[in-house]
């Protein structure tokens, strides 16, 4: 008897069905499996024979076929056990194939018929939905996650012997049970950091918080131990909190790389991904065979840290320029392309030096060429796509007296919150959140110059050696600016202070064309 059950794979963030086809017959006793399947497809047979045997059904002596198309798909993963099992089980009568209508099945096999989660579980369930699919069998750690997706069935089982209950109609309250679908409420970042806990470095944690207001890159420079750190980490604190529609789409990829929490999948805060030195190219912008997404993707909607990006390979510093400008991340493969969201706001820190005390000449040991040298692994495409470059200094004696007085987080959040808020109604009509998004063709028009602005900006230019994307960064950083004030207009301070956010590049690496 042929029967077939519908399953899905993952191919980077994007779903394919497969259809799963069993056939049994009276040949030769003997199990084949086809579809251009890769190996650890091919192992599921063995897998999914055990597990049928340990769930108490005796394979009769017959030739039984599966076959997994669309056949010129590469088939990989271990999500196809559980389908396989039930449509063997399907084509030997075992259980009803009326049941089997309007559902997808996926889960990996243990040999004794247990169930084991897989990833990429919220994606499949949403186009499971949209295809018309009436309940997914999905394994029970991956329950939460499917029930995520409104509107469809997410019957979460342990083990094999379960699902052949529910299909075989005994304990049809599986198709019936209530779900509890998680809320969805406002969030804002739990932790115990603030920044009230800086004392002084006034300029930089207004830096952070214009970074943050805008999504503008980020890259702070200064001697070790003044806080550069303290700094960024705190950026999560004064973040807006998420919106549904952002943390689903977080979620997604979260769910692809099987890293969400069981219990409560749905991801509520904004990431901070800290990158080590060490990190590998696929890593950062990820990868595969079949790609995953990398720490690029995993910082989507938040935040991407980079401590001591001077101390980083070369090679690794320069992919991140791509997704920086284009925020998605393109991986090619023989059999096409991946995309991948890459909505991050970069912020990194650097010494200036090796020793780390450039430019104070009675601290610093190192030669010139050395200082040349270490400034020099930062490139200047890559100063280009910086749109905040701030210098941290030593703490001043007087700034650890003023205790108690320094703004709290919140308070920060409250005024990026608002500037953000500016931001979205104003560029409802381009589809975009933040002034960091504007092309060029739309900073000429929302980020108009009046006369004296406009000489202030043409004397810059030509004094700083700007290039032409810095430019439009300086524009879109006014803008930001004037956006947390509130104002209409880019007036001559909130393009002074933009400027003076490009003053740092050209005094450590001599400004446009070095
Ligand atoms: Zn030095």
């Amino acid at each position: 008897m042929f029967s077939t059950v519908l399953s899905a794979t993952l191919r980077g963030l994007f779903v394919e069905f497969v259809q799963v086809e069993a056939d049994t017959s009276n040949g030769l006793p003997m199990f084949h499996m086809v579809g251009y399947l890769s190996s650890e497809v091919k192992e599921a047979g063995e897998r999914v024979r055990t597990a049928i045997k340990n769930s108490g059904v005796a394979l009769p002596a017959k030739k039984i076929v599966i076959n997994l198309s669309p056949a010129n798909m590469r088939k990989k993963g271990s999500m196809f056990d559980l389908p396989i099992a039930i449509a063997i089980l399907a084509s030997l009568g075992e259980v009803e194939e009326v049941r089997l209508r309007d559902a997808l099945l996926v889960g990996e096999l243990s040999l004794d018929g247990a169930v084991k989660h897989v990833p990429g579980i919220l994606p499949i369930v949403m186009e499971a939905k949209k295809r018309g699919c009436r309940v997914c069998i999905v394994p029970k750690e991956n329950q939460k996650e499917g029930s995520l997706v409104d509107g469809i069935q997410v019957i979460g089982v342990e083990n094999l012997a379960e699902v052949y209950e529910i299909l075989k109609g005994k304990h049809s309250e599986g198709y019936r049970k209530k779900q509890e679908n998680e809320s969805w409420d406002i969030h804002f970042h739990e932790t115990k950091l603030d920044y009230s806990d800086i004392h002084g470095q006034r300029i930089a944690k207004r830096a952070a918080e214009i970074a943050v207001a805008g999504n503008h890159n980020m890259l702070m420079i200064g001697p070790p131990g003044t806080g550069k750190s303290m700094i960024a980490k705190r950026i999560p604190t004064i973040l807006p909190p998420l919106t549904k529609e952002e943390s689903m789409e977080l979620t997604m990829i979260y769910s692809v790389i099987g890293g969400l929490n069981q219990d409560s999948p749905l991801m509520r805060e904004r990431p901070f991904r800290e990158v080590h030195q060490s990190v590998t190219k696929t890593a950062l912008i990820g990868g595969g065979t079949i790609p995953k997404p990398g720490e690029i993707s995993l910082a989507h909607k938040g935040v991407l840290f980079l401590d001591e990006i001077a101390e980083f390979q070369k090679p690794v510093i320069e992919l991140l320029r791509q997704p920086m400008e284009e925020h998605q991340i393109k991986i090619l493969r023989e059999r096409g392309e991946y995309l991948f969201p890459a909505e991050f706001l970069l912020v990194a820190a650097m010494n200036p030096c090796p020793c780390g005390n450039y430019p104070d000449l009675n601290k610093c040991m190192c030669t010139t060429p050395q200082i040349r040298n270490y400034l020099g692994r930062i490139s200047q495409p890559f100063l280009d796509r910086i749109d905040i470059c701030v210098e941290v200094e030593k703490i001043q004696y007087q700034d650890l007296q003023n205790e108690g007085e320094e703004e709290t987080s919140q308070t920060i959040r409250e005024r990026v919150s608002a500037a953000r808020e500016i931001q979205r109604k104003r560029y409802q009509e381009l589809g975009i959140l933040t002034n960091s998004e504007l092309k060029v063709k739309d900073v000429e028009k929302y980020c108009h110059l009046g006369v004296k602005e406009e000489r202030m900006m043409r004397q810059a230019f030509e004094r700083m050696n700007l290039t032409a994307r810095m430019y439009y960064k300086v524009l879109a950083v006014a803008r930001t600016i004037a956006d947390l004030e509130g104002k209409e207009n880019i007036e001559l301070v909130h393009l002074a202070e933009a400027l003076s956010y490009r003053s740092m590049d050209q005094k450590y690496w001599g400004g446009g064309e070095a």
